[in-house]
Parts: structure tokens; sequence; C-alpha cells
């Protein structure tokens, strides 16, 4: 057995307290003291990955640089510890049946009959090891999707009990994340709802190390004594995690509450250092403190809920520090977008970003979009599915062809400028299919984004079916807009801009997931920069009237 420790993070009360921002701040935490740290998500959904989930369901699905479709909460992780995630720290029920059937089918359990304990905990608890036993890493947090007592979390937890008890005292520890509600007409915060998830916990043989409580207020001193003796858990060990303005503030608060060095001692971890969190806080500084505001249309179809476009509006957070101003970013369903309304709909704004999405739903109004952006010199970013109605929108407006599409929309267009790759036609099954994760891309040297990224060649996440179908790209770079992004193996484009836009870019892949708080993306940083520069031309423009 590995000497990696285990952290494993479990969540009572109700979904959404946060147990992934909980797990990146402890992780962020302990890479700060020098500890070499992962993290995992292990969702108890039947779904293989989340891949062919609609974002309304889980909110935006992450794409690691090995082309795993994951939970969105990786996307916190990489953020906050500016470091990789791969297809092994997002586990799904789904997945692990489907490694146990494979097996089963394949003769591997010899005439046994299958069963969840121990075949279905075996293959969990073998995948909580996979990342230790690589042996990069000291600690290993497990977060364990669900709220303890659902039927569908059972095996997981009832694995982690006997990893537990595998791994031995001081090699593994339990983090019970919960809520402590108060109720206005007692004016009381209430720890009862605690004490019976500790106790669901408890019921299943797993004893809590520390409490996280999520409250509103300030938890009393008297209230905190009072879980620590009703619930089994060092007075030192209840950790208090109180809204706050924005999820980065909370490994600081974590930090001042002491939760990290409790989960080390607890882990006989004891040598640890002083945290070096100086990057981290010189970021909040300007989080906190911005000199201006630029105002941002995000242009998509899933605008209801802020989750599906999560790492976008994370990226923005990033880069808007990086330029020290608050970016606001007003969400717009492209469907409401008609040639009548979308220049008073989005020309007021400093930038415009077309986000990436599926299907023809609300597609007229992102070409819309784009074409505001185009001849209104109004900062543009098209991402994904943006950077592609950007293209078919030069292609009506600019090349004259009428009716121009992706055959992903319309099959029978005369002029496919978006075109599905060769090895995608005969696919049939929807799951994991996509062209996923890093590609390389060479950049061409007289252009924008060569200038952004400073670099010859990058490597981005892709997600998607259909790419730019270079059968027009001379007529396309003639006429203005230029492939300024190659990908050098199967010579697909993967970045265009026009000459002589101020700044006007579409990257079939996606940036956004590899922004993070430490390296904010240098082409969200250059787009916010952009939409500042446009902000203080229009104003200086207005003033000389
Ligand atoms: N639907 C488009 C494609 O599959 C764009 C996908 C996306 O925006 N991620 O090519």
């Amino acid at each position: 057995m590995s000497s990696t420790k285990y952290i494993f993070v479990t969540g009572g009360v109700t979904s959404s307290l946060g147990k992934g921002i909980i797990a990146a701040s402890l992780a962020k935490l302990l890479q700060a003291r020098g500890y070499r740290v992962t993290i995992q998500k292990l969702d108890p959904y039947i779904n293989v990955d989340p891949g062919t989930l609609n974002p309304y369901e889980h909110g935006e699905c992450y794409v690691t640089d090995d082309g795993a479709e994951t939970d969105l909460d990786l996307g916190h992780y990489e953020r906050f510890l500016s470091q990789n995630t791969s297809q092994a720290n997002n586990v799904t029920t789904g997945r692990i049946y489907q490694s146990v059937i494979e097996k089963e089918r394949r003769g591997d359990f010899l005439g046994k009959t299958v069963q969840v304990v121990p075949h279905i905990t075996n293959e969990i608890k073998e995948r909580i090891q996979l990342l230790g036993n690589t042996g990069k890493y000291d600690i290993v947090i497990t977060e364990i999707g669900g709220t303890v007592g659902d039927i569908e979390s059972l095996p997981y937890i009832e694995a982690v009990r006997q990893l537990l008890w595998e791994l031995g005292d001081g090699n593994g520890i339990v983090i019970h994340l919960t809520l402590i509600p108060y109720l206005s007409a007692a004016g009381e915060l209430k720890t009862k709802p605690t004490q019976h998830s500790v106790k669901t916990l408890m019921e299943s043989g797993i004893k809590a190390d520390i409490l996280v409580c999520r409250t509103e207020r300030e938890i009393s001193n008297e209230i905190r004594d009072k879980l620590a003796l009703f619930c089994n858990v060092r007075r030192e060990a209840v950790i208090q995690s109180i809204d706050c303005k924005t999820i980065y503030e909370v490994p600081m608060l974590m930090l001042e509450e002491g939760l990290d060095v409790v989960a080390l001692k607890k882990l006989n971890l004891v040598d640890y250092k002083v945290p070096e969190m100086s990057q981290w806080k010189a970021f909040l500084q300007r989080h906190e403190n911005p000199k201006n505001t630029v105002k941002i249309a995000l242009i998509g179809k899933y605008v209801e809920l802020q989750d599906s476009y999560k790492s976008i509006l994370e990226a923005f957070i990033h880069s808007g520090a990086a330029n020290e101003v608050r970016v606001e970013v007003t969400s717009i369903s492209s469907e409401i977008l008609t040639a009548e309304n979308v220049f008073d709909k989005i020309s007021h704004f400093d930038g415009i970003l077309v986000a990436p999405g599926f299907g023809e739903r609300g597609i007229e109004g992102k070409i819309k979009a784009a074409q505001i952006a185009r001849t209104h010199k109004i900062p543009y970013f098209g991402i994904c599915l943006g950077m592609q109605m950007a293209v078919i929108e030069f292609a009506r407006d600019v090349l004259d062809m009428e009716d121009a599409n992706t055959v992903e929309v319309n099959p029978n267009t005369p002029y496919p400028v978006i075109n599905l790759m060769e090895n995608q036609k005969d696919i049939t099954e929807m799951g994991g299919t996509m062209r996923l994760g890093a590609w390389r891309c060479q950049l061409k040297k007289d252009s924008l984004v060569y200038s952004i990224y400073q670099q010859d060649e990058i490597a981005e996440r892709h997600r998607h079916r259909y790419e730019f179908n270079n059968q027009y790209l001379a007529q396309f770079e003639a006429n203005g807009m230029i492939a300024s992004g190659i990908n050098p193996e199967k010579g697909l484009v993967e970045v265009i801009e026009i000459k002589g836009h101020p700044w006007f870019i579409g990257v079939q892949y996606h940036p956004e997931y590899k922004s993070t708080v430490t390296h904010p993306h240098p082409l969200f940083v250059s787009f916010v920069k952009a939409t500042l520069d446009c902000q203080k031309k229009k104003s200086e423009s207005q003033l000389s009237i």
C-alpha cells in the first residue's frame, strides 16, 4: 500500500452546499503548505459521464486534457490548484457498473455471483486508490457526490468505510459538510439536521472526523460546543463555513478556521509549513478593488442556469482581476435576437461573447450577434459554436454565400462552411465520440492571436463534432477572415480572426477550461482589455461630439 493519505468529503442535510468548493479550498491550503494534492469526484448517477447531459441537469460539462467529459467541480479543482485533472479524477456509477459488467462478460469473476458488495465496492475502492497509487500525490481528496442517506450513494459510503479500515488510523479521514439553518421565527441557528445527518453516516459505519458547517450567520461558541458534543467530533474540528461574496474567499476563511491544520493533525502530518498564499491574496485584492467596470454580453441558449457557462464566467473573474476591472456579464438568450432588435439589444455592450452550444435552437440569433460585432467593431469572442457562427455570418454577408450554414443545422446547405469531419460521419454512439481533449495548434506569426499567446504552438481543449470546411479557406482569407491557428496533424482550423477589426477572434476550442486564478487565460485577459479599450474609445468619441 502506498503512503498516500486520503481525505473523504461527504455531504449531509441538503445538496448544493458546495462540497466541491470546500474540497478545492482545502486542497489549495494543503498545496500552499507544500503537499502534493489532487481531488477526485465520485458521482452517484448512472450516466457513464456527464457528456450526454443537458446543461440544465448538472450545469456545464467540463473537459480535461486527456479528453474526459466531467462534472463541473473538476473545473473548480483546476482553477484553485492550477493543476490538471484527468479521467481518473471523475468516476460515476455508470462508469463503475460498465467496468464491472465488462469484466463479468470477459469471465474475470470465474463463475462467481457478481454483487454490489464486494464487486461494485471493490471497483470503487480501486478507482479511489488509482490516483494515490501513482506515487504523485501525498494526499488525495475524494468528494462523494450526493447527500448521505441517498440510496444511490450507499455503495460509495460502504467503499469508504472499508477503505478507512484498510488504510488504518491516521491514513484516512472524513470531512462531513452540513447545513446549519437559521430559523428567523425562532431567531436561532439549528443543529438538529446536522446531528441527524452525522447519525445517518454513523449507521453506515463512518464517523465524521471534521464537520464543516455551512451557515448564513456566525456560529456562536455555544453552538460549536453543542455540535462537537452531539456529533462526536473534537471542538477544533467544528469548522464554520459562512456565506461569502466569492468562492475564492473560501480558502482564506478555511485557513482562519483551521480546517487544513485539523485535517493534517488527524492524518499525523504535523510537520507542515506556513502556507504560501501571496499570489492568491494578490488576486483577491485585485478582484475586490476594481478600477473600472466593463459590460459584456454572453449570448447563449442555456442562459437561465448560470452553471451552464461556469468556466466562462470564472474565466471572466480571473481575467477581470488581471485587468483590475469588474466584468459585468449579461446573459442574453440568442432565441430572442432578431434582425429588428439585435442592434438595440447588444450594440451598447463593450464586448460580445457567443457561447458554445449544440443543435439548431437559437442559432440565427447568434449569427446576427456576430454580425453586429463585426460591422460595429465591437470586440467579439466566439467560443466553439461561437466561432462557427462568426464563420457562417462572414460567409453569408461578406462572401455572398446565401444560406451558408453548418451541416449540424442544415445538412443540405449549398455552402457547408462548417462541416462534419470524415471520421465523424459513421459515428452513431453519442457518448464520448466528439473531438475531445487537448489538441495541438500552431499560430501564425503576424496574427492577433499570436501576439496574445506569444507562442508558436499551443494546446487547447476541444469538445465538438463539426469543423471549419477547408474547401472555403482561400475565399475567406482573400476577404479578410484569417485562419490564424491550425492543427498541424489534420490541418483543422482552430482559430479565425478578422484583419482590421480591433478584436474579433473565434476559437474552435474551449480556452475557458484552462483559466485559473493564478494563470488567467491570455485570450480572456486580452479580450477584457479590448472591451476596456472599446469603452474608452466610445466615451472619448462622445466627449468630442
Ligand atoms: N455543436 C458544435 C459542434 O459540435 C459546437 C460544439 C460546442 O460549442 N462545444 O461542432
